[in-house]
Parts: structure tokens; sequence; C-alpha cells
């Protein structure tokens, strides 16, 4: 028996349709529909109630519905011997290409400039910039950051990417470690970040790493909240060293009321929507990754929980 859990009914209704359409044979449930807790073998899921893990004693695995696995890995019901396969790509790394060429392009463009210059009724024309004279870092060179990067260089900037092991990806400048990220921040006038939230990369993009990026640089951060601190952003654009900055993800969403970062004119917020995941293609996922696991095989995007992706 496999359960189906996220915090949407309405979502549930349509996974639950995808897969039993996918595969008749194999009972799917919802968590209303959950009368034996030893049945359920699988959990497909995103936002999970607490304590449900700890009611499942004959769990085989858990699917995320999603690519980062940051919540599930901090919850206390999940054992750790139990295997946990996330989603790749599932659709959402061309999405994020497209969220991080926006920023950029509004960078090479000017346009939060001349949307600062509208609102004070300016009419000063600004000397224009080629896409080749923008250097782009990205932050993260996995399933959907190399897409980014890959998406950008074919725009014709100047991109280099950062992974924490070493990678070769055509048309990108490969960096690692802590002499790459260094290196890297020093060149970027756009630094998009689409890494994950691990015990590593929390707080990565503190203020004296802010500090160095180039004078007058733009910070996209898709990848989680709490990699930023949001407090030293704000101070790196006030003091006017950072332009401007594009966040999707927050150290707490929704967003609270009173920060800052709502109203501050260089930033653009938007709620957690860089990449959504694809029903369809994370169904096909999964159910490919069932088969591999019912034949004995190991299953695709397995998390490494040492490492925390
Ligand atoms: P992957 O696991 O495929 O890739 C992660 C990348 O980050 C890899 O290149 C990895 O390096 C690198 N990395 C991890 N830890 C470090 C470190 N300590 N130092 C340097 N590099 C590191 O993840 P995805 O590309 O699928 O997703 C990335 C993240 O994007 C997700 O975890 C999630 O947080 C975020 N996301 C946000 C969405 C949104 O809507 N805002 C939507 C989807 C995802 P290496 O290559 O060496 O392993």
């Amino acid at each position: 028996m496999i359960l189906i859990h996220t915090p949407s009914p309405k979502e549930v209704a349509a996974y639950l349709q995808l897969f039993r359409a996918a595969l008749p044979q194999q009972v799917f449930i919802s968590l209303e529909e959950m009368h034996d807790p030893a049945l359920v073998e699988y959990v497909v899921t995103w936002g999970p109630p607490v304590g449900l893990f700890a009611s499942l004693g004959n769990l085989k695995a858990v699917f995320a519905l999603g690519a980062g696995v940051d919540k599930l890995l901090a919850r206390d019901d999940l054992s750790p011997a139990l295997p946990i396969y996330r989603l790749l790509d599932g659709g959402m790394a061309p999405q994020m290409a497209e969220y991080v060429r926006f920023g950029v392009l509004s960078y090479q463009r000017h346009m939060d400039i001349y949307r600062r210059q509208q609102a004070a009724g300016v009419w000063k024309m600004l000397a224009p910039r080629l896409p080749g004279e923008v250097q782009v870092g990205v932050l993260g060179l996995g399933e959907i950051g190399r897409a980014v990067a890959q998406a950008l260089a074919a725009d014709g900037y100047a991109v280099s990417g950062w992974s924490r092991t070493p990678r070769q990806l055509d048309g990108i400048n490969c960096l690692f470690g802590d002499d790459g990220l260094a290196e890297l921040l020093a060149g970027s006038d756009v630094l998009a970040c689409v890494l994950p939230s691990t015990p590593e990369t929390r707080g990565l993009l503190n203020a004296e790493r802010l500090a160095s990026l180039p004078a007058g640089a733009m910070l996209i951060n898709a990848g989680r909240g709490d990699l930023l601190d949001e407090e030293a952003l704000l101070a790196q654009l006030d003091s006017g060293h950072l332009r401007c900055a594009q966040l999707d993800v927050f150290a707490s969403e929704p967003l609270p009321a009173d920060s800052r970062l709502w109203q501050h004119p260089a930033v653009t917020v938007t709620p957690h929507i860089a990449a959504i995941t694809l029903r369809s293609q994370a169904v096909e996922q999964i159910v490919a990754n069932l088969a591999r696991l019912r034949a004995g095989e190991e299953g695709q995007g397995k998390v490494v929980r040492e490492r925390g992706y």
C-alpha cells in the first residue's frame, strides 16, 4: 500500500488519480483512507504531518515530491535507516532557469534602476550592457543548477558555477571548494544561489561573503532561505554595495509582515514559486523508481543523509 500526502487535499486527489491510472494493480491511499498503518510500505509526500512516520511500522522508503529534503531530514520521526528518494528535476529545472534568467536579464537591462527612476519621475538613459559583459556565478551545479548555468551560458552571459565536488560542464567555468567560492564571488556581477540547505551550506551567504561580491552586484536566492543572512543582505543593499536582490526563499516562510525585505526598493520578493513540481513528471519518476526497488535495484535520486542532500 502506498500513502500519498501533501497539505492540500485537492493536490492529494490529483496525485491519487495519476498514480492509480499509472499503476492500476497497486493500492494508493490518502491519509483519510488509511485504516491500518502497518499496511503502508511507501509514502509519497511533501510536508507530512508531525509524527506520521512513527506510526508506519513497515515503511520501506519515502518519496519526496520535491528536490530539497532539508525539512524531511530535520524530522525526528524518520528512522535514519529509511531510504529517501527525492525528485531529479521533476520539471523544475526549466522553471528555475527561467526564474534566474529573468533576474539576470532585468539586471543586465537595468530594469531595477529604471523602476526606481520611474518612481522618482527621472528620465535618464544608462549605458547599455551586453550579456557577455555580465558575469554570473551559479551556486550549485546539480540537477537544477546545471540547467540554470547552461541556460545562462546559451544567453551569452559569462558563467561560473560552484559545487562541492569538481564538475565539468561545457561553456561553464566550474569551481569548487573554499578557494573556488572566493574566486566565484569576487567575479560575479550576479550571484544566483540554487544550493540545497545542508549543515555545510546553511548561513553560507553571510556578511563577509556578500561584501566580497563586486560593488553593484545582484543576488538571486532560490535555493533555501537559511543559506542567507537577511540582515547582512539588507545592510549591503542599504550601503549601496549591492544593487538589488531577487529572493524566492526566506529564513521564515511566509515572509513575516514586518520584514524589511517586503518594502525595500532594491528587493523583489516572490513566494517560493521559482520552480514547482510538475505532477505528471513526479508520478512518472516515482513509478519508475518503485519498479526499480521492487526489482531489487537501487532507486534514483537517493538522498545521502551524511551530506544532507
Ligand atoms: P542537487 O542535489 O541535484 O544539486 C545540489 C548541488 O549543490 C550540487 O551541485 C552540489 O555539489 C551542490 N552542493 C551541495 N552542498 C554543497 C557545498 N557544501 N558546497 C558546494 N556545493 C554544494 O539539487 P537540485 O539541483 O535538484 O536542487 C537544488 C536545491 O534547489 C534544492 O535542494 C532546493 O533547496 C532548491 N529548490 C528550490 C526551489 C524553489 O522553488 N525555490 C524549487 C526546487 C529546488 P555536487 O555537485 O558536488 O554534489
